[in-house]
């Protein structure tokens, strides 16, 4: 995990590393770098002469120079914070690490302005006037100079430290504690993906049994389902009445004196909703059905050009429709497939 900090003078960034050091983290400092380049030049570590070469190596060697300085010691598996990031620049070369965290330390000025009359520093600013004249340097607009309010913008979690130390602590903790949760279950699920997923079968035959669902049909639900040769579903259909012809009108019995007072002149099959449903042209494709098909609609099938037929039932095959259905499947080489599952699968919506 990469713990990146940023903040404005005195809000405790340095209080935020440090704590985090005593967890263990491995805490680099990007003005740490600038510190040692001052050292190396021989010039004296004042807030001024730390902007100043700063924004004078992003400009010689690119603006994200001193985070690339930094990310050359990082090694995986350990923990870090780094502190002082203070550029676009900076912060995205530390984005690139899958666990990096942005954390901006917010403190208003008012509270800043004591804690550094408090500390009593000689290169400190003395008033809120000359503290927000040194905030405006840290502004720019130059890509190759400190952006600090753009940076902050862009924080992942926002830490406001404006009351006592052990209250500031306590916020760090849960920031840690969240980040490793989510952290830990992504890791997770990169590293082994779910063993329990469903096969394509399964999925393409358990839309059609939620389509039946649909179904009005008080003694068969039927549901089907049609897939191209890429896997996607290109048509989708339950049995039931034509549109517009009322449910509540029209028979649902299966038996009657006069045939016209039952169901079967008026519904329409899964199969040939499917069909008529479709998206694309239908020539290719597999139709998943969770009963054998009719008569009836095996010449829809034939004609649009269904070459395979997955079924879960076939109950009614000894019967004539059937009987039919399968000579002519055979005539024309369309393959047919039973489907023998042992699963359940639970659409559980309360869970969400
Ligand atoms: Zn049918």
């Amino acid at each position: 995990m990469i713990v990146g900090v940023t903040g404005y003078y005195s809000s405790g960034k340095d209080c935020f590393a440090k704590y985090l050091e005593t967890k263990g983290f491995i805490h680099y400092s990007l003005s740490d770098e600038l510190r040692n380049e001052l050292k190396k030049r021989k010039k004296k570590i004042t807030r001024e002469n730390l902007i100043e070469i700063g924004n004078e190596i992003r400009k010689e060697y690119g603006p994200d120079i001193l985070s690339k300085r930094i990310i050359k010691k990082i090694k995986t598996k350990k923990n870090y914070v780094i502190s002082s990031i203070r550029n676009n620049y900076e912060l995205l070369s530390f984005k690139e690490f899958d666990d990096f965290i942005f954390v901006n330390i917010f403190s208003p000025i008012e509270i800043r302005i004591k804690r550094i009359k408090k500390r009593n520093r000689e290169e400190d600013p003395k008033t809120l006037k000359e503290l927000k004249q040194k905030e405006t340097q840290e502004n720019s607009k130059n890509i190759y100079n400190q952006n600090l309010q753009e940076v902050t913008n862009v924080a992942d979690v926002i830490i406001k430290n404006d009351l006592s130390l052990k209250i500031f602590y306590g916020k760090i903790e849960k920031v840690l504690k969240d980040r490793t949760i989510i952290q830990t279950n992504i890791t997770k699920s990169i590293i082994k993906k779910r063993s329990n997923y469903i096969s394509w079968d399964e999925y393409f035959m358990g839309i059609a049994l939620l389509s039946a669902k649909r179904s009005k049909d008080p003694n068969t639900q039927v549901g089907a389902c049609i897939v191209d040769h890429n896997k996607k579903i290109v048509g989708i259909g339950y049995n039931g009445f034509p549109i517009g012809c009322s449910d509540n009108e029209l028979p649902w019995v299966r038996e009657a004196k006069n045939i016209n007072n039952t169901k079967y002149p008026y519904v329409v099959h899964a199969e040939a909703n499917a069909i008529l449903n479709s998206t694309t042209k239908l020539n290719g494709t597999k139709l998943y059905v969770t009963l054998f098909p009719c008569n009836e609609c095996v010449k829809l099938i034939i004609q649009s050009g269904i070459k395979e037929i997955i079924f879960l039932s076939d109950k009614y095959r000894n019967i004539n429709s059937c009987k039919a259905a399968e000579k002519m499947l055979k005539m024309v080489g369309v393959k047919i497939r039973k489907l023998n599952l042992n699963k359940k699968i639970l659409i559980d919506f309360e869970k969400y």
